[in-house]
C-alpha cells in the first residue's frame, strides 16, 4: 500500500481507490460479462486485471498487466476461461507492489478443493498475521494481504469450508469486499462495518456481484440490492442463494469517500445515486461559503456534478472554463525531465473565451498533495481569470487511509501540514473553503455527523478510525473516539 505509482503523475494528486471486484454465478458467458463487468469498474483500478472461471471441473485463470480491454482484447482469451462461473478484480497496487504474483483473483488448491478469492480493501493486520503464518510453516506465493486469507481458510480446523472461512474473516481486521469461488458455487461478503461497497444483482438465472452497481447496469443486470457490512451470500450452482451473518452486529461504516470521488457518478450506492449526492454537496458548499464570482468552473470530471449544485445553489452561472482531453494515455513519453509540468496542461486546458476577465469560483473533489491545485490555479490565472476562488467538494484530507485506498503518507498531505489560509496561499487562490465535515453528511441523506458513532468511515477527514489498525499502530493518534464495541448477535 501507499506505493508509488509509475503512471500517476497525471492524476497524482487523488487518492485513489484500489481495487473494483466482479463476479457471476449461472452465465454461460460468465467469463465475457465478468470482463465487461470489469472494464465498468476500470476507474478503480487501472494498473492490472485478472479473471478466473470455473466450468464445473476446473479451474481457469487468466491475469494481466494494464487495462481490461489489453488484457481481454480477443474472444479467444476470453475462451480460454470456460465454465457458468467467473470473478474478476481489477487494481492498483494495494499491499504487496505491482508484480504479477498480486494479480488477482488469487487461486489455490486447498485440501477441500479449489480456491478463489478477489479483495477490494486492505487487511490492516496482515503483517502481523502473515508473521505468525510463516513461523507454522506457511510458504506465501505473493506478497499481497489478501494471501493470508487463504492460508487462514486452509489451516482453519472447522469441518465445512464456509466455517473456514467465516474462522479465517474473524481473525483479520480492516476493509474487505470479497468474491470467492470454490467447487460449489460462489461466497461473496462484506467486513462487518461494510467499508468497501459490494453490490448483488441478478441477470436471467445468473447472479451477479459488483463494486458498483454500473457496472449492472453495463452487464444488463438488474439491482437486487447491496451485500449488507458483515453479511456472507452464497450462491450454489443451482442458483440457491443463502446469506449469512456470523459477526457481531456492529453499526456500519461505508467509506463516505466513495460519494465524493471513487464511485462512478452513475452508481448508486446504499439507494443514492453518486451524481445527487454529489450535486448536494456542491449545494452544502455554496451555502456555507459563497463567492463573489462571475461563474463557476469544474475541475472535470470529478468536480462536475458539484459545481452544477453550486451554480444551482449560488445562481452563479456555471461554464466550462477546463476543457479535458480524453486521449491521456498512460505511457504518453515526456519530451524532457522539465516538462514535467505539461502534465496537469496535456490533460486539463483553460477556456480562455470563456474566463478571461472573469471572477471565477473553482470546484474540486479534494486536496491532497495540493500541487495539482496549485497548476489549475495557476492555469486560469495564466487564461486572464481576474480572481480565483477555490471551494472543495470535501473536508480537508488531514489522514492517511488504511482501508485499500492508494494515500499519501500523511506528512505529504497538505491539510496535515497546514491550515487552510496557508493552503490558500500555498496554492496561490484568492480563496479557500471545504465543505464541512456536518456538510458532507447532510449530502449524504444525515443530519449531521454523529460524533459518538458515526455512520460512515470518514478517517481521512477526522482521524477517527473505525477498526484497529494492528500493522499501522505506529502512524495513526491513540485516538480512536468511536471504535465500535462488537455486541453478541
Ligand atoms: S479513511 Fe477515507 S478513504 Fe479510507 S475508507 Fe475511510 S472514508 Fe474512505
Amino acid at each position: 500500500m501507499n506505493m508509488t505509482h509509475p503512471f500517476r503523475d497525471l492524476d497524482g494528486d487523488k487518492l485513489r481507490e484500489e481495487c473494483g471486484i466482479f463476479g457471476v454465478i449461472g452465465s454461460k458467458d460468465a467469463a465475457a460479462m465478468t470482463a465487461l463487468g470489469l472494464h465498468a469498474l476500470q476507474h478503480r483500478g487501472q494498473e492490472a486485471v485478472g479473471i478466473t472461471s470455473f466450468d464445473g471441473q476446473e479451474f481457469y485463470s487468466r491475469r494481466g498487466i494494464g487495462h481490461v480491454a489489453q488484457v481481454f482484447s480477443s474472444e479467444g482469451l476470453l475462451g480460454e476461461l470456460p465454465g457458468a462461473m467467473a470473478s474478476g478484480h481489477v487494481r492498483y497496487s494495494t499491499t504487496g507492489g505491482s508484480g504479477l504474483r498480486n494479480v488477482q483473483p488469487l487461486f489455490a488448491d486447498l485440501a477441500s478443493g479449489g480456491f478463489s478469492i478477489a479483495h477490494n480493501g486492505n487487511i490492516s493486520n496482515a503483517t502481523t498475521l502473515k508473521r505468525e503464518l510463516v513461523r507454522k510453516g506457511a510458504i506465501f506465493q505473493s506478497t499481497s494481504d489478501t494471501e493470508v486469507i487463504i492460508h487462514l481458510v486452509a489451516t482453519s480446523r472447522y469441518p465445512t469450508l464456509l466455517d473456514r472461512f467465516v474462522d479465517a474473516l474473524r481473525l483479520v481486521e480492516g476493509a474487505y469486499s470479497l468474491i470467492c469461488m470454490t467447487s460449489e458455487g460462489m461466497i461473496a461478503c462484506r467486513d462487518p462495518l461494510g467499508i468497501r461497497p459490494l453490490v448483488m444483482g441478478r441477470i436471467g438465472d445468473a447472479i451477479v456481484f459488483a463494486s458498483e452497481s454500473v457496472a449492472l447496469d453495463v452487464v444488463g443486470a438488474e439491482l437486487i440490492r447491496e451485500v449488507e457490512p458483515g453479511e456472507l451470500v452464497q450462491v450454489d450452482h443451482k442458483g440457491i442463494i443463502s446469506s449469512h451473518r456470523p459477526f457481531g452486529t456492529v453499526n456500519p461504516r461505508p467509506c463516505i469517500f466513495e460519494h465524493v470521488y471513487f464511485s462512478r457518478p452513475d452508481s448508486l450506492i446504499d439507494g443514492l445515486s453518486v451524481y445527487e449526492v454529489r450535486k448536494h454537496i456542491g449545494v452544502e458548499l455554496a451555502k456555507e461559503s459563497p463567492a463573489n464570482a462571475d461563474l463557476v468552473i469544474p475541475v472535470p470530471d470529478s468536480g462536475v456534478p458539484a459545481a452544477i449544485g453550486y451554480a444551482q445553489e449560488s445562481g452563479i452561472p456555471f461554464e466550462l472554463g477546463i476543457i479535458r482531453s480524453h486521449y491521456v494515455g498512460r505511457t504518453f513519453i515526456q519530451p524532457s525531465d522539465g516538462a514535467r509540468h505539461a502534465d496537469v496542461k496535456r490533460k486539463h486546458n483553460a477556456n480562455r473565451a470563456i474566463v478571461e476577465g472573469k471572477r471565477i469560483v473553482l470546484i474540486d473533489d479534494s486536496i491532497v498533495r495540493g500541487t495539482t491545485s496549485m497548476k489549475i490555479v495557476q492555469m486560469m490565472r495564466d487564461a486572464g481569470a481576474a480572481e480565483v476562488h477555490m471551494r472543495i467538494a470535501s473536508p480537508p484530507t488531514e489522514h492517511s487511509c488504511f482501508y485499500g485506498v492508494d494515500t499519501p503518507e500523511r506528512s505529504k498531505l497538505l491539510a496535515a501540514r497546514m491550515d487552510v489560509a496557508a493552503m490558500a496561499e500555498f496554492i496561490q487562490a484568492d480563496s479557500l473553503a471545504f465543505v464541512s465535515i456536518d456538510g458532507l453528511y447532510r449530502a449524504v441523506g444525515e443530519k449531521e455527523r454523529n460524533k459518538s458513532c458515526p455512520q460512515h468511515c470518514d478517517a481521512c477527514f477526522t482521524g477517527d478510525y473505525p477498526t484497529r489498525l494492528t500493522d499501522f499502530a505506529d502512524r495513526i493518534g491513540s485516538d480512536q473516539p468511536s471504535l465500535p464495541i462488537e455486541k453478541v448477535a
